[in-house]
């Protein structure tokens, strides 16, 4: 409770005001004086001091006000302890936002963490806006963020495994030996919360089966029973790792990348059609490169025009009719991925999902001639369980892809981290935001007097 309305402003406990003016450079300082009983007992052997040895004006830093700086001008006494066999023979005054030593004021440390944390801007931009220094702004936050990040993540359903390319590689050389150690592997291993809204639930350094293991193996069992289904890339190292650590999960693969792939072959087989019937590579002009975008859409978002403008294309020669082939093997594999509940409104039983499994395998036997398709087939063969459980269940790594993005800007807004702690702690700061934010429990706010005195007069 303050007892003055300039103090209730100023809203530090302990301190009262004594004075503001205004300041030549546009601010304002404002005196303080202490005003808690605690802050005249001797921390050292806890007696209550009246004996004033001297008094001195400190300048702790303070959060501004609308823009404007404070400057704080404490007024606070040395006091004698009154103990005669007490070891400290005076102490100055402090308060809980102030603690003994301490320059700059909790709530402008929290300010500057919170900033961070919460805002997304740099420590370096925290610190230059609170008039700070980069080391404490940094401290600041990662006093903030690290109690938050350590707490194990809520049980998940749904998880998700990608990498990222967190920046380059670096190594140290034993002279001795001659043999490399890594400091900061180029790769972070991600986890991802795909059903629910945790974000990003952990990171490790490196992109190893073992390196994916061991953040795994690091969950509570009841952790470890509670995923149901892990999507990853086409990654046969995570799908290793997952099989390993989480035997009873269903493992699915991103259908976005399997689509990928399917694109991806279409185009090698369009370049490779192109060199051998020109002799050349493609250019605006060949009829083939007038189609080019068109190849890679959904067949169910091309205009009847652009339809028709493909098949009048490539069905004038054999060349044609090879990119054709690859063409239809491209939306034959998407017809399997459109079984998806998504899009069809029920969920798909696996005998469907392998009849048009069977159809797209049966187009790409009747082509064998064209290699890129029979390496398609080979991979999706391979992949053939994990893509029919992706399409039974839905699930897909779109979260995961998303808060990569996240990550790549935290990354450039820092200019590349040299230290792979910070940059895990900062990434998993900005794709953990949106969870906090929903996840803070809205406070009700009631009209409550913090002078004592009455709100509202008569
Ligand atoms: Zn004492």
């Amino acid at each position: 409770m303050f007892e003055d309305t300039a103090s209730a402003l100023f809203g530090v406990e302990g301190l009262q005001v004594t004075g503001v003016e205004a300041a030549p450079d546009g601010g304002i300082e404002v005196w303080v004086a202490t005003d808690c009983a605690a802050a005249r007992t001797c921390p050292e052997c806890g007696t209550v001091s009246d004996r004033v040895h001297e008094t001195v004006v400190t300048r702790p830093r303070d959060v501004r006000r609308a823009g404007d700086a404070v400057d704080l001008r404490w007024v606070k006494l040395r006091r004698k302890c009154a103990n005669g066999e007490c070891p400290r023979k005076t102490f100055t005054e402090w308060v809980p936002d102030l603690p003994p030593r301490c320059r700059i004021t909790a709530r402008l440390r929290e300010q500057a963490a919170g900033e961070v944390a919460g805002r997304g801007i740099t420590p370096a931009e925290a610190a230059r806006h609170a008039g700070i220094s980069w080391p404490t702004a940094h401290e600041a936050f990662a006093a903030a963020a690290d109690p938050v990040l350590d707490q194990d993540p809520a049980p998940v359903a749904y998880l998700g495994i990608d990498e990222h390319r967190r920046g380059r590689a670096r190594f140290a050389v034993d002279e001795q030996t001659g043999e490399y150690t890594v400091l900061a592997d180029q790769w972070h291993t991600c986890f991802f919360d795909l059903d629910g809204q945790q974000g990003l639930l952990g990171q490790v350094e490196g992109r190893t089966a073992d390196d994916a293991a061991y953040w795994l193996a690091g969950a509570t069992p009841a952790w470890q029973d509670a995923v149901q289904v892990v999507c990853i890339d086409l990654c046969s190292i995570y799908a290793s790792a997952v099989r390993r650590m989480l035997p009873r999960a269903i493992l699915t693969v991103d259908l976005f990348h399997v689509v990928q792939l399917a694109v991806k072959a279409v185009g090698d087989v369009r370049r490779r059609v192109v060199r051998a019937r020109y002799g050349r590579r493609g250019r605006s002009g060949d009829p083939e490169y007038g189609i080019k975008g068109l190849l890679v859409r959904n067949l169910e978002h091309l205009t009847g025009a652009q339809f028709e403008k493909i098949i009048t294309t490539l069905d004038r020669d054999r060349y044609g009719q090879e990119i054709a082939a690859a063409w239809i093997g491209k939306e034959k594999l998407r017809d399997v991925l459109n079984l998806r509940a998504r899009i069809t409104g029920s969920v798909p039983c696996q005998r469907q999902v392998r009849d048009r499994l069977f159809a797209f395998y049966d187009w790409c036997a009747q082509h064998d001639d064209i290699p890129e398709l029979v390496t398609l087939a080979r991979t999706v063969s391979r992949w053939e369980d994990e893509l029919t459980a992706a399409v039974i269940t839905g699930v897909t790594n779109a979260t995961s892809e998303s808060l990569n993005r996240l990550a790549k800007l935290e990354a450039r807004l820092a200019y590349g981290f040299r230290n792979p702690r910070n940059q895990r702690r900062r990434v998993r700061i900005a794709c953990t935001r949106g969870y906090r934010r929903r996840s803070r429990t809205a406070t009700t706010r009631q009209a409550q007097s913090v002078t004592g005195q009455k709100l509202h007069p008569g």
